[in-house]
C-alpha cells in the first residue's frame, strides 16, 4: 500500500534499521509476539524514543495495541510501547472466525466511507484527553484514533485496497 502511493518502503526488526526511516507503520499481527521481539532485539526502547520524538507511526490492529498506554486482556508480562492515550483491550470482538467487515463514516477522510477489516480487532475502550477518537461503530465503540504524530486503528483498511488511511500517515511524515 504505501509503495503504491509512492514512499520507499524498508522493513524494521532492528535499532539500525529504525534508525534510517522518517515514519513507521506497526502492522498487524500478534502484539504479544511482537513485544516480546521488540524487547529481544533492544527495539523497545529505541521505539519509545522515536514515538516520543514525533516520528509519526499508524499502527493497525496489533500495532494499534502497541501504541495504547493502557492494554486491557493482554497475555501475563506483555507491554506496549504507548504513547496514545488511550486504553485498548485486546481480541475484543471475539475469535479469528468472528472476524467481520463494516463500512464506517470518517469525517476527516471525506465522505465515502471506509472499508473496514476486523481481524481479531481491539477496541478502544476509553479514549483519554490527549487522543481524538476518528471513528467509531454503530454501537458507539471507538475504533480509530490519532495523537499528535500517532494514528491507530482496530481494523485493517490496506486488505481491500483502501488507501486514505496511509495517505493520511504519509502527509504526517512529509510534514514531519
Ligand atoms: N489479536 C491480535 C493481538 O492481540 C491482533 C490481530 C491483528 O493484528 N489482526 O495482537
Amino acid at each position: 500500500m504505501l509503495t503504491k502511493l509512492g514512499a520507499r518502503v524498508s522493513l524494521v526488526r532492528r535499532p539500525e534499521e529504525l534508525a534510517v526511516i522518517d515514519g513507521l507503520v506497526i502492522p498487524g499481527g500478534e502484539s504479544s509476539v511482537m513485544d516480546k521481539l521488540a524487547r529481544t532485539f533492544g527495539l523497545q526502547a529505541p521505539l519509545e524514543e522515536a514515538i516520543a520524538s514525533g516520528m509519526p507511526v499508524y499502527g493497525t490492529c496489533a500495532g494499534l495495541i502497541m501504541l495504547a498506554d493502557t492494554l486491557l486482556d493482554a497475555i501475563d508480562g506483555q507491554q506496549s510501547l504507548g504513547g496514545l492515550d488511550v486504553v485498548v483491550r485486546r481480541n475484543a470482538f471475539g475469535s479469528q472466525n468472528q472476524s467481520f467487515e463494516t463500512d464506517l463514516d470518517i469525517p476527516a477522510l471525506g465522505e465515502v466511507p471506509v472499508h473496514a477489516v476486523f481481524i481479531r480487532g481491539p477496541v478502544v475502550e476509553s479514549v483519554g484527553p490527549a487522543a481524538t477518537p476518528l471513528a467509531s461503530l454503530a454501537d458507539g465503540r471507538v475504533v480509530a484514533v490519532e495523537q499528535g504524530n500517532l494514528v491507530g486503528t482496530s481494523f485493517h483498511p490496506e486488505i481491500t485496497g483502501e488507501y486514505r488511511f496511509h495517505e493520511y500517515f504519509l502527509g504526517m511524515v512529509r510534514a514531519a
